[in-house]
């Protein structure tokens, strides 16, 4: 990667804007007001993406997390000469989340640059499922709109934090 490249990139993260769409969302529950919302959160994870470092897969992975509480936390994929080291942009997403202490989720939006209907991976779904068993999970569909899943529609029959009593 050319030391320079980083140079043009940028994260403008409209947070007001997020937040706003997110409580108006809650106040109508509206589906025109859902779907804006899950757009805002395709472009930030469009955003993410910018900053992927994938020079094995050469698949770069874009997510943007929505909080219960309207903030987001954006991720991208991050790989590792190791190869099994490497995380995915949903759980780089989560991680950054969880350790500025916030630990509920409302959505979890994915974008990949080379495939629409990018879904979680397994690990991902895992990770996600951890959470919450209502998490939404939106991508961009091949036809343009957006498709949203719940993690336990992705992750039936999930082992999660109930097996242990928690
Ligand atoms: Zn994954």
């Amino acid at each position: 990667m050319p030391a320079n490249s980083e140079q043009t990139k940028s994260l403008n993260v409209d947070r007001e804007a997020i937040r706003k769409a997110f409580e108006k969302q809650q106040k109508s529950g509206d589906a025109a007001d859902r779907e804006s919302l899950d757009r805002l959160l395709i472009d930030h994870a469009l955003m993410a993406m910018q900053f992927t470092y994938s020079p094995y897969s050469e698949f770069p992975v874009g997510s943007a997390v929505l909080s219960k509480s309207g903030e987001v936390f954006l991720g991208c994929n991050v790989e590792n000469a190791s190869y099994g080291c490497t995380i995915c942009a949903e759980r780089t997403a989560l991680v950054k989340a969880v350790s500025e202490g916030v630990k509920e989720f409302d959505t979890v939006a994915v974008v990949c640059e080379r495939t629409k209907d990018a879904w979680p991976c397994g690990a991902c779904r895992q990770f996600i499922a951890e959470f919450g068993a209502s998490i939404r999970v939106v991508v961009e569909g091949s036809d343009g709109t957006v498709h949203v899943n719940s993690i336990s529609e992705l992750l039936p029959h999930m082992f999660g934090p109930g097996a242990l009593g928690k």
